[in-house]
């Protein structure tokens, strides 16, 4: 994976100013993230004084961003504008949409959150892990609630996702109708029973959508998405035919899979053991606020009590269906979980596909669990996960529905908001009424017509590593961008300040560069070079003050490039001087 805009901070602009120009009668729309890659999802809307902010998402690092835990959207221009924010709209509980609530909320002045009732139930534990429940107010919608926030009227329709409780949001200004419309597909079976109200969507439609934005994550994928629905002969064959122990992993927010697991559980007999912080907590809630229902009671016990029972009564629902190191499927495959240890005859099912990025891990987790003796199912093996992203032909319904005069692909990397605007050209969306932003950049509604603003509000990456938010930026990134690649290479030289010559010979400590041991020959030339520099340097002479700075980036530069000739590889120098 790229690494994603670099030197986004340091393009930040701040330009204020230009915003407010003819605010009056102009409806701005202002992806913060979630344009340029798939998660940080966060978009305001303004229109005269009143600023409307939807989803709160946090984004994954990739590779190239080593120690980064998460990326949260830079909300500079949201935080100077704090006391016009009218309120903060979550479309549903999944992380990329709700996860930087507790980074953010705080410094923007807690405005009130409006949600449906399990999203509203997600953020307050989210809240809740960070010591800031009660801070903002929580206010749980109805479906068919009808919300104002100053000029914003909303109106909320129910879309199928992954996670039960997603909604779209219509939202009538003095500019006219928009659809915002993010992590959906259209599912007419859904596992909950709760499909799509396209009903809603055909009546926006009569009324005039100015402005549609629709979720780009499966735009290049041709044809229907699958009901969940489907996949439950699927599950229901597996625990039926497996004759041990049967380890389930998927993500802790699928909440409707869980339920098809427990359906399955039931018909062949099986307990549900449930392990994983994450999956028990979501568990837990559901159950409580109605989203899963026990199709018998006592169907899931405690890990003691089924190793009471034969394995083939047995079903473990587990997280780590993405490989991550410290989640339980992982720690199975190490052989390092507390209570399950694999056996011949066990079958683990991994049923998500993988986040871009997470394809190795999940591939080595799966190799160790099969080495172990189990017999493991995943995607390509067996239809084993359905998206919850539309697929091309979802895609155009939603756009054929609503008629919109323009359109916006959101929700995808660049490449899939291109493929998005294609389908919509097909469905007859002319091209200059579509709009493919960049985060930051606003497009402006108004009766007049639609464009793009030349004014950018400040964008970039705020890194959150461990307990630090925004305190890690692009300069220590890329030290450990080098360090990760070439190690690190640190001399230290005691000179003496009146003869401006090294005491002794200087130590060289180096890490994830070269083996020491094995390299005497090369150290004893670095440590040569070293004394050449700072010798010269000092011209062989007393200084009168000595510019131990100079000396360092000497040394820096010129150790730098003498390792680089000996070894094509360029470790990151740290040259240290003890005045002696
Ligand atoms: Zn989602």
């Amino acid at each position: 994976m790229m690494f994603r805009r670099t030197g986004a901070q340091v393009r930040e602009r701040t330009q204020t100013q230009n915003l407010r120009t003819d605010s009056k009668t102009t409806l701005k729309v202002i992806p913060l993230g979630g344009i340029e890659e798939v998660g940080e999802n966060m978009t305001i809307f303004e229109y005269g004084d009143d600023i409307l902010v939807v989803d709160m998402g946090l984004g994954f690092p990739d590779e190239t961003m080593p120690g980064i835990d998460y990326i949260i959207p830079n909300t500079k221009y949201l935080e100077e504008n704090k006391k016009r924010i009218r309120g903060v709209i979550i479309t549903h509980g999944h992380l990329d949409h709700i996860g930087a609530i507790p980074y953010i909320m705080p410094k923007i002045g807690d405005p009130p959150i409006y949600t449906m009732k399990l999203s509203g139930e997600f953020i307050k534990k989210r809240l809740e892990e960070f010591h800031l429940l009660g801070r903002s107010q929580i206010h749980e919608l109805n479906k068919d609630d009808v919300l104002t926030l100053g000029n914003f009227r909303i109106r909320f329709f129910r879309l199928n996702h992954s996670i039960p409780d997603g909604v779209g949001l219509a939202i009538n200004t003095p500019a006219g109708l928009f659809v915002y419309a993010t992590d959906w597909k259209f599912d007419h079976t859904p596992v909950d029973g709760r499909p799509t109200e396209f009903d809603k969507l055909a009546k926006f439609g009569g009324e005039g959508v100015a402005l549609l934005m629709s979720d780009s994550t499966n735009a290049e994928k041709p044809g229907y998405s699958l009901s969940e629905k489907t996949l439950g002969e699927t599950i229901d064959r597996i625990l039926f035919e497996a004759k041990g122990r049967v380890i389930f992993s998927t993500f802790s927010t699928s909440v409707s899979r869980v339920q098809q697991v427990l359906n399955s559980a039931h018909k062949s007999n099986r307990k549900v053991v449930i392990t994983g912080r994450s999956l028990v907590n979501n568990v837990e809630i559901c159950l409580s606020a109605g989203y899963l229902n026990l199709p018998a009671k006592g169907m899931i016990i405690k890990t003691e009590q089924a190793r009471k029972l034969p394995d083939s009564q047995v079903v473990y629902l587990v997280t780590g269906s993405q490989g991550e190191e410290a989640a339980q499927l992982a720690r199975i495959a190490r052989s390092e979980h507390k209570t399950i240890e694999i056996k011949k005859g066990d079958t683990v099912v991994v049923s998500a596909s993988p986040i871009p990025g997470n394809e190795r891990s999940i591939s080595a987790v799966l190799s160790n669990l099969a080495r172990l003796g189990a017999k493991v199912l995943y995607q390509k093996i067996l239809d084993i996960h359905t998206s919850g992203h539309a697929y091309q032909e979802d895609l155009k319904l939603m756009i054929s529905l609503t008629k919109p005069k323009y359109f916006m692909p959101i929700h995808g990397e660049h490449h899939m908001l291109v493929a998005h605007a294609d389908l919509a050209r097909n469905v007859g969306i002319p091209d200059e009424n579509i709009y493919i932003l960049e985060s930051g950049q606003m497009l402006e509604l108004s009766a007049s017509g639609a464009k793009v603003a030349e004014a950018k509000i400040p964008t970039g990456y705020v890194f959150v590593d461990g307990l630090g938010v925004g305190d890690v930026g692009e300069v220590v990134l890329r030290d450990r961008q080098v360090m990760s690649k070439d190690g690190m290479f640190v001399v230290i030289m005691t000179i003496d300040r009146k003869s401006g010559k090294l005491t002794g010979q200087p130590d060289i400590i180096s890490r994830g560069f070269i083996y020491m041991k094995g390299s005497e020959d090369l150290l004893k030339e670095v440590k040569h070079e070293v004394r050449k520099v700072v010798e010269t340097k000092n011209g062989g002479r007393v200084p009168k003050e000595p510019n131990w700075a100079y000396i360092r980036s000497e040394v820096r530069d010129q150790i730098g490039e003498f390792l680089y000739q000996r070894t094509e590889r360029r470790p990151m120098i740290l040259p240290v001087v003890i005045e002696v």
